[in-house]
């Protein structure tokens, strides 16, 4: 018998929880929420996770790799609500602001009346029980009204660090203390990011500029700061605030949120890896837990299968970082200076023109040690024997799935919690390097050196990475502190619904 119809016959009489999953409409979003959808499924609870139409159709027409996993099974269905972006305002350089204020606008409503729908329909015939709780990510808090129109308890997946949650709340009283905005341009590079701020509840004394990207606005009324500051505040409203993190990676911070919030459930890393149990009872390979918006270039699977134990470098920004021409060249030249073989994702929009934004010569260069590729499956790459680093922009999911697959790290963040992700990778667990926000290619070159060479610092940092994956393991299992808050999670939907 599978866990959810046993835990199903254990509920008795009570009427099975739903949860309306709805993810901001990006893949650093998307994909912890659905790993949470599919955890929560495994526990007995009713699924129906909502992509916007975009993604869906955009998912569909990839077909059987991640449009097959949309046709969804027994209590787990995909739903979609439109957006309301126009093509043009897609195209738009500024797209992800308008899609965040569209949605704001526009997708409120459509989200009450599926969640409507989806538990009508289950009266009527297929036996769905209504909405019973309503899970979002960050930067859709506007859904917290649609929970409390359907009267229902609302919970949310804030997809950072439980640090970078820390730092993303006190933004109002380090705007309100006069920290930022600043001054003028000069701050900058003056040193002024240097600032030591001491007295963030559970933290140790971090830079000001590692705070977060938005600290470094001019700007009084500053869009981003304002976004930034209002979601994370608006957590408050929610019955439960979920992290994908676990207790033992970031101990101090989280007691200190548990002082603020009644009820924080650590349940990271939220890995496929990590829940090879679930996907398996699901039928599923670990590739179809994500809902991947990008084809995934196989081939360098294949490529890296020829690599040494150890010896690849991975290098990957994620979904969102965009560089300018300079950097990518002072980047792929510090990567070729290097002499080791790398796997780089130049995703299109990662710089204008996409790879063929490399600099001459870079390719016959490096011929011989690089694979090129748009886009990866990730979790699968790290995990590959071959790979022995992470050069990354320290986006908390890369983060979770590089110390989930042991693999220390070289960081070059840019952008919201990256910076203060990699302070942590670097400071607190000793599991990488960073580079300056100005790459130079002798920095990249010495960083990689470092990091994958024999040296006794490359060494310790690939020991502590050893440590934290299997720190990170326990807390996954039977018994452990993310599998006992996934339990605690799953008990108060139920109680939601009775
Ligand atoms: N990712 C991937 N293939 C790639 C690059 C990234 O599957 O070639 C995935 C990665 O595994 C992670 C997500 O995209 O789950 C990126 O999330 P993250 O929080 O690291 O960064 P963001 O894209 O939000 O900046």
């Amino acid at each position: 018998m599978c866990e959810s119809s046993s835990l199903l016959g254990a509920m008795g009489e009570r009427r099975r929880a739903h949860a309306m999953l709805f993810p901001f409409p990006c893949s650093g979003h998307i994909n912890p929420t659905l790993k949470l959808a599919e955890l929560l499924h495994s526990r007995g609870v009713h699924v129906t996770f909502v992509n916007t139409e975009h993604n869906h159709e955009r998912l569909l027409r990839r077909g059987a790799a991640s449009g097959g996993a949309l046709r969804g099974r027994e209590g787990f269905r995909f739903e979609a609500v439109p957006d309301g972006l126009s093509e043009e305002e897609r195209a738009a350089p500024d797209s992800t602001v308008k899609l965040y204020l569209s949605l704001r606008r526009s997708c409120g409503k459509p989200l009450e009346e599926l969640a409507r729908r989806v538990a009508s329909r289950g009266d009527d015939d297929d036996g769905v029980p209504p909405v019973t709780c309503v899970v979002l990510s960050g930067l859709v808090s506007f859904a917290l009204a649609v929970a409390e129109e359907l009267g229902v308890p609302a919970f949310v997946l804030w997809g950072t660090s439980a640090c970078g949650f820390a730092c993303t709340l006190r933004l109002r009283q380090l705007r309100q203390r006069g920290y930022t905005p600043l001054k003028d341009e000069s701050y900058l590079t003056n040193g002024y990011l240097d600032t030591p701020i001491d007295w963030i509840a559970g933290m140790p004394t971090v830079r000001l500029g590692d705070i977060s990207s938005f600290v470094r606005t001019l700007d009084p009324t500053s869009f981003a700061l304002r976004v930034e500051e209002d979601e994370a505040n608006s957590c408050t409203r929610a019955q439960g605030l979920i992290l994908n993190t676990f207790d033992d990676l970031e101990s101090d911070v989280l007691d200190a949120l548990k002082d603020e919030f009644p009820r924080v459930y650590t349940i990271g890393p939220l890995v496929a890896a990590m829940h090879g149990r679930v996907n398996r009872a699901n039928g599923l390979g670990g590739a179809a837990a994500g809902l991947s918006l990008w084809e995934e270039d196989f081939a360098c699977m294949a490529w890296l299968d020829a690599q040494p134990a150890g010896s690849v470098l991975y290098v990957s920004f994620g979904s969102l970082t965009v560089m300018s021409p300079d950097a990518l060249a002072e980047l792929a030249w510090g990567l070729a200076d290097s002499r080791r073989p790398f796997l780089w994702v130049v995703r299109p929009g990662l710089v204008a023109g996409g790879a063929n934004a490399l600099p001459d010569g870079f390719v016959a260069e490096t011929k011989d040690r690089c694979f090129i590729a748009e886009w990866c499956a990730q979790e699968q790459v790290l995990r590959h024997r071959a790979v022995g680093g992470f050069l990354t922009h320290s986006g908390w999911n890369s983060t979770t799935e590089s110390i989930c697959a042991g693999v220390p790290m070289i960081c070059w963040p840019g952008f919201a919690d990256q910076y203060i992700n990699s302070r942590y990778v670097r400071d607190e667990w000793g599991i990488g390097l960073r580079l300056d926000e100005e790459l130079r290619r002798e920095q990249v070159a010495a960083h990689v050196e470092e990091l994958m060479g024999g040296g006794d610092r490359g060494e310790e940092m690939r020991r502590n990475a050893a440590k934290w994956k299997a720190v990170a393991e326990a807390a996954a299992a039977k018994g452990g502190s993310s599998y006992d808050s996934l339990d605690k999670l799953v008990e108060q939907l139920r109680l939601g619904c009775q």
